[in-house]
């Protein structure tokens, strides 16, 4: 509606009868009882709260609406004025009150409170006569208005969906007809059961009905109701049936595919059929199918579209346009047969490109959307499915990530060298049907330099071993030797391979922190492991500790014989204050976790000493030397570095502790030998290095007391220099 033309329409005022009729009508105060609490209150009610005037010109009606408060005090304007074009189907309001235009129908503009509180709308006879005659209506005016309303609103919905579902429909005329032999199709090979039915007799029935041949047949045997076996005419597996205790029967729901061509390629439709049969109606039974999903492709096997069979909005059942790939389910498998005589007609375009004919060959029952799906993320899947590798491609429909993380060289156009094998392994790989983990083990073979036997790699597969499992181990034994020490530790322990392994492991860390010499033959490869293993742990009271100290001994070998060698120069006793070293590995770990500090969960520190970068010391307090106080990070000449107490934090005590540690710094600088001075200089370039870098990386702190902080300022403010 052109709101300059409904502003162009003749102002109407109220009439002088209306404000005579509201003068003679003034409000009433009518007690009114809340049914709530009982509370009285007064409330005005009006004879005529609203009065009404119309006018209609140009197939345009203008009608008015007055509120009787505003009448009495002698007031003409109306409060709304509301436009009907009957003919466009629209209507628009205007609030003369707001001075704006509105588009809410009347029943949800807003009105004064006394016209919620009864009495009836005033209007003319003749201008009743006007509306009713408008909108063909004999109804009270009010009603006539809202059911007008409510039919624009409908009528505008519909439009609106109309507007979604007619591309829709569209879409779907593409959809041939079903082919002639669809329902035989479905009732023998879409639905997999089939039925022998037989009379029960003494010694055994002789023939039966078989359900797929359709004619009686020779019964093998003593047949048994319920019992599986195979039909000797069409070889199909099929159930006994006996006549005489089959009541209703209804088969499974399964899932079948039927491809189709269609103007810009072809459509996937997907179907549940089902068998149902009444007792006694073996001979007639009936096949049901009900088609629940379309998907349509271009020929060469792009995803276009999508559509389920379901209610919309609530109205009716009808195709509706969905997400493609909505239909990946993990609750459920889609996967189901696919009927074969339209592929030959599809395959002479794109589609026999995907791949999809292959794998249907070998995998007769399959989803083939997830299949054109994942071809199309990941078209290599037509390599793996031609070069029979269908093991890999049922892995890669659940998931590609493992496979996209398999393969070594993307740009690579021959599958073999985009797996990054040679011709022979690559062979191996086609033989086993091998699977990624399998693939994995042949990758493997390049880095260890040497062949595993087949049945080596299956068993490892089997076990769900993979070649990171073992790094641990290479280097001291090859695959093969790997593989028969856990078979045998396997068998004499009862364990399954993850156990083995953990165990073994675990077994290697605690023997490492025993100072065991962990590249000898007898004790990583103990001949009774888990008895081994065992004995460590009762050894070691705390054996986390003894096992972390391993692990990390491994990797740093010469940090406890440096812890051993730290006493001498660094210990050191005061009156109030002790400088104590650690003797081990362990005892760092331990004054670690009593703290609460990082020094137990980073490498960084243990790789300091190990370069004898700095070292860690503890301070005590002289009169329980025992008790974790303060770990202290110092370089060889004694410049403390860094001083911590739980949780990293530093409490206000330490400075009662500096003229102490000006002290030990005196003696530790007596104490130092040339190495020690040219490794205290090494030390001092090394930090200031990192405390550039750290400044230019701005770096921060993120917990803690001192969150927020720049770590550097921190670390500077720590620093104690050695100037003895
Ligand atoms: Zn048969």
């Amino acid at each position: 509606m052109i709101k300059k033309q409904l502003m162009a329409l003749p102002k109407q005022a109220a009439t002088p009868r209306m404000l005579k009729l509201a003068a003679a009508n003034p409000p009433k105060v009518r007690d009114e009882r809340s049914w709530w609490d009982g509370h009285i209150t007064k409330t005005t009610v009006y004879r005529y709260p609203l009065y009404l005037r119309c006018i209609v010109q140009d197939g345009i009606a203008a009608i008015s609406f007055y509120a009787a408060d505003t009448l009495q005090l002698g007031g003409r304007k109306p409060i709304y004025t509301l436009f009907v074009n009957k003919g466009k189907d629209q209507f628009l309001t205007y609030s003369h009150t707001d001075e704006k235009w509105l588009t809410a129908m009347l029943k949800n503009l807003s009105w004064p409170s006394y016209y919620y509180k009864g009495g009836e709308t005033w209007i003319s006879t003749a201008d009743r006569k006007r509306l009713q005659s408008y909108f063909g209506s004999t109804e009270g005016v009010e009603r006539t208005i809202n059911e007008f309303q409510e039919g624009v609103r409908q009528r505008q919905l519909l439009a609106r969906q109309k507007r979604e579902t007619d591309p829709w429909d569209e879409e779907q005329k593409q959809v041939p007809e079903l082919p002639k032999d669809w329902l035989r199709w479905v009732d023998k090979v879409g639905i997999p059961e089939q039925f022998v039915y037989y009379q029960y007799r003494r010694g055994g029935a002789k023939t039966g009905y078989c359900s797929y041949c359709e004619k009686e047949v020779p019964i093998v045997g003593i047949p048994r109701h319920g019992k599986e076996g195979r039909c000797p005419c069409c070889r199909h597996r099929i159930q006994y049936k006996a006549l005489g205790r089959v009541g209703f029967l209804v088969t499974g729901d399964y899932v079948v595919y039927l491809l189709q061509k269609t103007a810009c390629g072809f459509v996937l439709r997907e179907f549940k059929v089902w068998c149902r049969q009444c007792k006694g109606e073996y001979l007639t039974p009936k096949t049901n199918y009900h088609e629940i999903r379309r998907s349509f492709f271009t020929s060469d096997g792009k995803q276009i579209s999508a559509y389920e069979w379901g209610w919309y909005k609530r109205r009716e059942v009808r195709w509706i346009g969905c997400a493609i790939l909505s239909s990946h389910s993990y609750y459920w498998t889609h996967d189901g047969r696919v009927y074969g005589k339209t592929l030959p007609q599809l395959m002479k375009s794109g589609l026999s490109r995907t791949g999809l004919k292959e794998y249907l060959a070998d995998h007769a029952i399959l989803d083939p959307e997830d299949y054109l799906a994942v071809y199309n993320r990941f078209p290599r899947i037509e390599q793996l499915v031609k070069a029979g590798l269908t093991g890999m491609v049922k892995e890669c429909i659940r998931s590609t990530y493992d496979y996209e993380q398999a393969i070594c060289n993307k740009q690579a156009g021959s599958l073999k060298k985009a797996l990054g094998l040679n011709g022979p392994q690559f062979k191996r790989l086609r033989e086993n049907n091998g699977t990624i983990a399998f693939l994995r083990w042949l990758q493997f073979e390049a880095l260890v330099k040497a062949a595993i036997p087949d049945k080596v790699i299956l068993w490892m597969c089997e076990h769900d071993v993979k070649p990171k499992d073992i790094e641990f181990i290479i280097g001291r034994m090859n695959v093969v030797q790997v593989y028969n020490y856990m078979r045998r530790q396997m068998f004499v322990y009862h364990m399954n391979a993850r156990e083995m392994l953990t165990t073994w492991q675990d077994y290697l860390n605690m023997a490492a922190g025993f100072h065991y010499n962990v590249n000898e033959e007898i004790v990583y490869r103990a001949a009774k492991l888990k008895k081994r293993h065992d004995e460590l742990v009762r050894r070691s009271n705390h054996r986390d500790t003894v096992s972390r100290a391993g692990q990390l001994l491994q990797k740093f070998p010469h940090v406890d014989d440096i812890c051993k060698t730290l006493s001498e120069k660094y210990e050191y006793a005061g009156d109030v204050y002790t400088i104590l070293a650690p003797k081990s590995l362990v005892d760092i770990i331990e004054e670690g976790d009593t703290l609460h500090h990082c020094i137990a969960s980073s490498d960084r520190y243990i790789e300091r000493i190990e370069r004898h970068e700095s070292y860690l010391l503890f301070l005590r307090k002289t009169e329980d030397t025992q008790e974790a106080y303060y770990t202290m990070e110092v370089e060889p000449n004694g410049t403390v570095r860094q001083i911590r107490t739980e949780y990293d934090k530093q409490n206000k005590d330490i400075d009662d502790a500096r003229a102490f540690l000006r002290e030990w710094q005196g003696v530790v600088a007596k104490r130092l030998n040339d190495t020690d001075r040219k490794r205290a200089e090494r030390s001092r370039v090394l930090r200031e290095e990192e405390f550039v870098q750290m400044r230019n990386d701005q770096i921060k702190i993120n917990h803690g007391d001192l969150a927020g902080k720049l770590l550097v300022d921190v670390l500077t403010a720590d620093l104690l220099e050695n100037a003895a």
